[in-house]
């Protein structure tokens, strides 16, 4: 970088912040600006370009640089090589979003927390976009779209719509379980060094020798899980809208670095064709008691962003990103997911976006059939062939088992786990009642969440819908469902 100023290609001005006037001969301020005047043409067209498209979800974030060590054997269970040695230490990129508010908006608003993480392998980019709940509101990722429009504003009016995001959980009421997670305390984090995050899906980790086993992720905060009440974070929202960003750069720069300890759930694909649940089901968890956490390794973030629409907004996460040693499962938000997000990608930084210095894997890319495209500032592979199967410069590969095993032919489908239905059942409430336990066991939590809830929902101007609702969380519990009456209607009486 020069040390003095100069315009964008690089030609030296005398003043940044003076234009090219002719001036009035009788002297005084005003004149008549000239178009040969680059410079100020320049600054006002490129401000006027200066935002890309917002994310349609995960708008609002904070993000920071820090690395994974490995700190268990692995061996057993994956080939990925940023696992394969106790130790190893990979650098990484987190991206922490809210999900359904804009960019402007209040960090503490309630919603669940999106979890976007790039760990840098020496084989390339392993990305995982986890939530701070282990659930998804929806198993079909057709009812996607239409999930964040009712939690966003409505056509009509542009506000936040009771009425409209009840009527979508009413009509899509697998989302039950979710829903115990959002109204709960973890929906207003105190700090975002504070949160857990899961994967939801279900990915394998495969070795080389073809086997594989089905895997959830956790991550759990080292200093524990820290919440607002709703109170809080209402009042926080409206003193500080950036409290939590805030409260994330200002640890880091403090050299406070949050620190989470990484595990996996592990289950055999023959025990996924038996188990209870339906392992692809993004609405369920697999208890801890069938299916203990085991640790692999631990994330420290040490570093903040130079640069934050550099580093973090032109950031681009993916689940279809994935080493050698880790693979997809049929999770039918997983398969979607997977193109999804680098489509959302491709509109929001343009078709070369794995070339911006946030998003460039520090491994070796040879890429030669994805070419040309707009802002590609590579080489461009220089004269090697741009067709497949040249003789002229054969490809080499490498070695099979090191070949990200989303290729490979080792799955044996079973068709009574992938097979699959959005409609509801008694067993859909089962889980989100045992989080209802949880909640009990937690001095006045069930309170709260009926306040959160009822907080919500009081603003639904149907009383049909209302009283719907009341219905529907009586089937996670007869009694929250008769107390979220009670609250509710006091509120809207009030
Ligand atoms: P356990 O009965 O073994 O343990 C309860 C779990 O609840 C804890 O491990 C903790 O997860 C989680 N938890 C505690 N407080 C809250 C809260 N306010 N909001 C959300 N989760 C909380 O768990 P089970 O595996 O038998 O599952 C029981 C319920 O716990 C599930 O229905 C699910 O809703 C919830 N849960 C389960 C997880 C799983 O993967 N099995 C993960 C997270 C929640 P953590 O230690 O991860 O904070």
């Amino acid at each position: 970088m020069t040390s003095f100023y100069t315009g964008a290609e690089g030609c030296p001005y005398p003043n940044p912040s003076t234009s090219v006037q002719v001036r009035n001969p009788s002297g005084g301020v005003g004149g008549l600006v000239l178009l040969q005047d680059t410079q100020l043409i320049e600054t006002l067209a490129h401000f006027n370009r200066e935002r890309i498209p917002e994310r349609v979800v995960h708008a609002k974030a904070a993000g920071a640089y820090g690395e994974f060590e490995c700190t268990h054997d692995c061996t057993d269970i994956t080939s990925a090589s940023f696992l394969n040695t106790i130790g190893k230490k990979s650098d990484v990129l987190l991206r922490i979003s809210t999900v359904g508010p804009e960019r402007g908006s209040a960090d503490t608003t309630r919603d669940v927390h999106g979890w976007g993480m790039k760990i840098y392998t020496d084989e390339g980019n392993q990305d995982f976009v986890c939530n701070n709940i282990p659930v998804f509101f929806v198993r079909d990722p057709i009812k996607f779209p239409s999930l964040n429009r009712s939690h966003k504003r409505h056509p009509q009016t542009n506000l936040a719509d009771s009425d409209m995001f009840w009527d979508f959980h009413l009509g899509n009421p697998e989302g039950i379980h979710a829903l115990m997670h959002l109204f709960n305390d973890r929906g207003t984090p105190a700090s975002l060094r504070n949160i857990n995050a899961y994967s939801g899906h279900t990915y394998k980790f495969t070795k080389e020798d073809g086997s594989f086993k089905y895997i959830k992720l956790h991550l759990k905060a080292q200093d524990g899980v820290k919440n607002f009440t709703a109170a809080t974070a209402t009042k926080v929202a409206g003193e500080n809208p950036d409290f939590l960003t805030q409260d994330l750069f200002e640890a880091i720069e403090q050299g406070n670095f949050p620190k989470w300890d990484v595990f996996v759930q592990v289950m055999d694909p023959k025990e996924a064709e038996t188990y209870k649940w339906n392992i692809f089901d993004m609405t369920k968890v697999w208890p801890h008691k069938d299916f203990p956490l085991r640790q692999i390794g631990r994330l420290t973030m040490n570093r903040n962003p130079q640069n934050y629409f550099t580093d973090i907004e032109q950031a681009a996460f993916s689940p279809s990103t994935m080493v050698p040693g880790i693979a997809p499962s049929a999770d039918p938000i997983l398969q979607a997911r997977m193109f999804a997000y680098p489509d959302a990608a491709r509109y929001r930084l343009g078709v070369n976006y794995q070339q911006l210095p946030t998003n460039r894997s520090k491994a070796p890319v040879y890429t030669p059939y994805q070419r040309d495209g707009f802002m590609n500032f590579t080489d461009n592979y220089g004269a090697d062939p741009n067709y497949v199967n040249s003789s002229l410069k054969p490809t080499t590969f490498k070695a099979a088992g090191k070949i990200n095993s989303t290729i490979t032919e080792h799955e044996k489908w079973v068709g009574e786990v992938s097979s699959f239905t959005s409609e509801i059942t008694p067993v859909d409430f089962e889980q989100a009642t045992a989080l209802w336990n949880v909640l009990g066991t937690q001095e006045g939590h069930q309170d709260r969440f009926i306040n959160n809830l009822a907080g919500h929902l009081s603003g639904a101007k149907s009383a049909q819908i209302r009283s719907r609702v009341y219905e529907y969380f009586s089937y996670v519990d007869k009694d929250l469902g008769a107390r979220l009456r009670e609250v509710t209607e006091a509120k809207v009486a009030a």
